[in-house]
């Protein structure tokens, strides 16, 4: 069987509950039963690249601070392109944004600062990112 390297979509009750798992070593039925996934399930996800090892009598042992690292994982890529052209990051809402009147300044070269007021609390936020992926936005 080929070992897949894209990621691997997850339950959100496995990502919510994932963090709670204990540095201790863990059997694939635990692992199942304290998440609620089939066996099946987890054993596609070893196959993705969940960390684990064997010991001599060819048992499959799954750490659980290292399934939650693996779980994290899988999801950082999705959260740093959640944010769209018209989003900014909020430190008082502390929270992702809609940018209200969104204007882009140049800083220097491809970089643009992308200055906005926060939809929700009137708060002045700002973002930097590359020219081209705003052009959309600059049209506007
Ligand atoms: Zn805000």
């Amino acid at each position: 069987m080929e070992v897949k390297s894209r990621r691997t979509k997850l339950p959100h009750a496995v990502i919510i509950k994932a963090p709670g798992l204990l540095p201790m070593l863990y059997t694939p039925r635990e692992i199942c039963e304290e998440l609620g996934i089939a066996e099946s399930t987890l054993r596609d996800w070893l196959q993705a690249g969940v960390p684990h090892q064997r010991d001599n009598r060819n048992r499959i042992w799954i750490n659980g601070e290292l399934f939650a690292g693996w779980v994290t994982k899988q999801r950082k890529p999705k959260m740093a392109t959640s944010l769209n052209e018209d989003e900014a990051y909020c430190m008082r809402c502390n929270q992702v944004s809609k940018l209200i009147f969104p204007q882009i300044q140049p800083i220097k070269g491809n970089l643009v600062l992308i200055k906005g007021t926060c939809e929700k609390c009137g708060n002045v936020i700002n973002r930097g990112a590359h020219r081209d992926r705003t052009s959309e936005l600059s049209q506007n």
